[in-house]
């Protein structure tokens, strides 16, 4: 995880020879920082810095350097058709359409969406399958969706939106429609809603949750540990699940898939 929460998000996946981004929120030059503690080269002749970069959805957060990013790295961008007219997508000319529903193979690395119930048109998770082993990214959900989860069932490593404590909201700083829109349908996941998310993702194959989009204002990081932990104590998985709480202000460890 190179950064995650509103201010900026962005995972890197390695995968065989291949470098692939989900997301690139932060500014470019926080991105191209993060990009060089994570120990990815600058693009060289006949070799990309970054292979793919892959986009959720056009909020800033997503998105913000996403095709400066596949421009400076000769990258290939894949987002959806709508997408395409982003300001922050169109910088990049190396363009293709992944459509919502649709796979992508990539050298071996299959990489699938799913629709998510969210306030930017449209929104997915994505699905990363390489050698077997399975990546999946979710966040900016309105709402558990059990329809969504058997989209994208076995996940070895799971990133899982717990955006947001539903009291702390309710009697934090936000304004009454910002509340209405962050707990609404096309909003974000609660603690508690990621637990119903949870317990539909996990599955045998399951040994490293990643909590993440974390509000610094209305979550705390131990009250999102709780609740993850108690779902995998509940699902019989507490032993064999590590929890990480994924940062906002620095990259995370390399996980093996
Ligand atoms: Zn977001
Ligand atoms: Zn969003």
């Amino acid at each position: 995880m190179l950064s995650s929460g509103s201010g900026g998000n962005s995972a890197l996946i390695r995968a065989g020879e291949q470098r692939v981004l989900v997301d690139a929120g932060l500014a470019g030059v926080e991105m191209e920082a993060r990009l060089e503690l994570a120990n990815v080269p600058p693009p060289a002749v006949g070799r990309p810095g970054i292979d793919h970069v892959f986009v959720t959805h056009g909020h800033l957060d997503h998105a913000r350097s996403a095709g400066l990013i596949a421009r400076k790295h000769r990258g290939l961008l894949h987002c959806s058709e709508s997408l395409m007219r982003n300001a922050s997508i169109r910088r990049c000319r190396n363009l293709t359409t992944l459509p919502v529903g649709g796979v992508e193979s990539c050298a071996g690395l299959r990489v699938s969406n799913v629709a998510l119930p969210h306030d930017a048109q449209p929104t997915v998770a994505f699905r990363l399958e390489h050698e077997g082993r399975v990546a999946v990214i979710v966040t900016d959900m309105g709402r558990p969706d059990e329809r969504v989860a058997r989209a994208l069932a076995g996940a070895h490593v799971l990133v899982l939106e717990f955006n947001h404590d539903l009291a702390l909201l309710e009697s934090g700083p936000y304004s009454a429609a910002l509340k209405r829109r962050v707990a609404g349908n096309a909003g974000h996941l609660s603690n508690e809603q990621a637990m119903q998310m949870l317990r539909w993702l996990a599955s045998a194959n399951l040994h490293t949750l990643v909590l993440a989009h974390l509000s610094e204002t209305n979550n705390r990081p131990e009250l999102a540990r709780e609740c993850a932990e108690k779902q995998l104590d509940a699902l019989g998985l507490r032993s064999a699940v590590r929890v990480l709480l994924a940062s906002q202000s620095e990259i995370g460890p390399n996980l093996e898939v």
